[in-house]
């Protein structure tokens, strides 16, 4: 305890432990949230008395990188939150293997050349026993009562790189009688003769999760170990080692796993996604990375908001994503610019206008007060496919032949189809113009239902939207999941048009364009890739269920 204090000075400790082996995402948002504040808030802990190490529990060199390794500091800051302490569990790679070798000389640990095949022979035969003690079998390594010098000798060779890999491993003397299979003699040492991101080519033996992660959490005196619930069954082995070493002894506490409709919260599975091609990479704005939900326009704030709002609980439930998008959208409506866009733009002109018209448009329609911006609606103009028809029918309030709709910001101005031309020498092929006039309303007449949004042809801005939905085809993807994906989750609008008001805004620069949802600026933006247009993802639409 004594010790606890010299190294907390009295303030309350938790950590955020995550391996570098993938991108994070956003179930380690509410693990952040829970690390660096809920816990605090709950505790009852005072602002300045509250110490979060951020760790790298990085033991498992063949998965891990240095890319990893710095996409994850990059996310913890982008989040907002300032560890006391950034810390990596191999730096404490001589300090484990120390008390390997203690534990060896105490006759609590061993070293065993089971394959794979002969443990799991081993664990059956434990299973066996545990229904029925009088099973025949005997569910013990032969190499679990060799000598200590023996077993010091050879660990020492592990070390030394003597051995091939899989010849040996270390395992801990637990209790292959226990009714909990996390007890059954845990391997805490494997050798693998892969270079480490962080500790370079020092080691040849790699400690196991299981070994290294209650041994850090006592090594640095965290107060409160928090994880998910699929660990809840190894507290027993956490605390078995703690006391075999007899060090200190953090409190454990496990909390539901954070699960969303439409995807799926696995770094496995994100990696296979990212490795097969089927996404844009680790930051595909469909997937539900920390950076794929950045570049589709959600802020630290919508994302912290959210994890706030669905709370901490013992019970696995699956959040449904719309308390996702509610946020995006409840904090988007209040700072992005409206402006104007067409997906799939046709020309309309105007035929009777003496006169560019200026017309203007509040920047915030809540917020008159930032300002406005001036639309110029001259003879031509873009409206979206989507807003014509050849064919009028009673439920569509687009334009179509000889039919009048309102225009954005154009007042009591109308728009009136007079004719359509269309491609091809016959003029059978696709609508390629529309020739329309403005009919002038009285204040009191009876406007048309429908108002179009519209963009100037002369200043139009060609850009590539992008629209997103649903990264998978089912609430709850199960074990096919790969069969599961949305192939519609990604749809390019190519040929869209933005009104210029988008002009020079950065990555990351949100706007709501009239009636189609909540955009970003994407970081391809210009790039050669998409010929020097501006892209924009769709962060989300409207209203929940709206859009293509
Ligand atoms: P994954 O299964 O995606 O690989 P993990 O649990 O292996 O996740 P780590 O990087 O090892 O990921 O975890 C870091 C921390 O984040 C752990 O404390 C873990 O419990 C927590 N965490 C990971 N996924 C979730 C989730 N979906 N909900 C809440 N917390 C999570
Ligand atoms: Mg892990
Ligand atoms: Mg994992």
């Amino acid at each position: 305890m004594k010790d606890h204090l010299a190294k907390t000075g009295g303030k309350v400790r938790t950590r955020f432990p995550p391996e570098p082996n993938g991108y994070l995402h956003i179930g380690h948002a509410k693990s952040m949230n829970m690390n660096f504040k809920g816990a605090f808030d709950k505790l009852g802990v005072a602002e300045d008395m509250r110490q979060t190490i951020f760790r790298y529990d990085d033991t498992n060199p063949e998965a891990e990188s240095q890319e990893y390794i710095d996409s994850l500091r990059e996310d913890v800051s982008w989040l907002g939150w300032t560890p006391v302490e950034t810390t990596f569990s191999s730096d404490n790679f001589q300090q484990l293997y120390d008390y390997a070798v203690q534990l060896i000389k105490e006759g609590k640990a061993y070293v065993c050349h089971q394959t794979k095949d002969d443990i799991s022979r081993c664990r059956d035969i434990a299973k066996a026993k545990i229904a029925d003690p009088n099973t025949p079998g005997d569910p013990n390594s032969p190499w679990r009562e060799r000598p200590r010098e023996e077993n010091l000798r050879l660990f020492g060779d592990m070390r030394k790189g003597k051995l091939e890999e899989n010849a040996a491993t270390l395992r801990l003397k637990m209790d292959m009688t226990s009714s909990n299979p996390n007890m059954w003699d845990q391997i805490a040492y494997r050798i693998r003769y892969t270079p480490h991101p962080h500790a370079g080519d020092n080691w040849c033996i790699y400690p196991t999760y299981d070994y290294t992660h209650c041994i850090v959490d006592s090594i640095e005196h965290i107060d409160y170990s928090i994880c998910t619930l699929e660990f809840e069954s190894r507290r027993e082995s956490y605390y078995w080692l703690l006391e075999a070493l007899n060090i200190y002894r953090p409190k454990v506490y496990e909390f539901a796993r954070l699960n969303i409709t439409y995807t799926v919260l696995s770094k496995r599975r994100l990696l296979k996604l990212v490795k097969q091609g089927l996404v844009r990479g680790w930051d595909d704005p469909r997937m539900p990375t920390i950076k794929s939900l950045r570049r589709r326009g959600y802020t630290a704030e919508a994302l912290n908001a959210f994890c706030t709002d669905i709370g901490v609980s013992r019970n696995e439930t699956i959040i449904e994503v719309e308390r996702l998008t509610y946020w995006a959208r409840t904090l988007m409506n209040d700072t992005a610019p409206r402006a104007m866009a067409c997906l799939e733009p046709i020309l309309v002109t105007i035929t009777n206008l003496p006169e560019v018209l200026k017309l203007s448009a509040p920047l915030l329609p809540m917020a008159p007060e930032k300002g406005s911006r001036e639309i110029l609606l001259g003879s031509s103009i873009y409206i979206d496919s989507t807003d014509f028809r050849e064919q009028d029918s009673k439920d569509y309030f687009g334009l179509a032949p000889g039919k009048l709709v309102g225009l954005k910001y154009a007042g009591l101005r109308l728009l009136r189809c007079d004719k359509v031309v269309k491609t091809g020498e016959d003029g059978t092929g696709t609508v390629k113009e529309l020739i329309c006039s403005l009919v002038d309303i009285a204040e009191d007449a009876k406007r048309p239902k429908g108002t179009l949004s519209w963009v100037p042809f002369d200043s139009a801005v060609k850009a590539e939207i992008r629209l997103y939905n649903h990264l998978f085809t089912v609430p709850e993807p199960d074990a096919n999941w790969e069969q599961q994906l949305n192939l519609e989750s990604e749809v390019v609008m190519p040929n869209a048009v933005v009104d210029s008001s988008v002009l020079g805004c950065a990555a990351g620069s949100p706007f709501q364009f009239e009636r189609l949802g909540f955009f970003v600026v994407d970081r391809d933006s210009g790039s050669e890739a998409v010929g020097g247009k501006m892209v924009f993802n769709r962060t989300v639409t409207l209203r929940d269920g709206a859009g293509k």
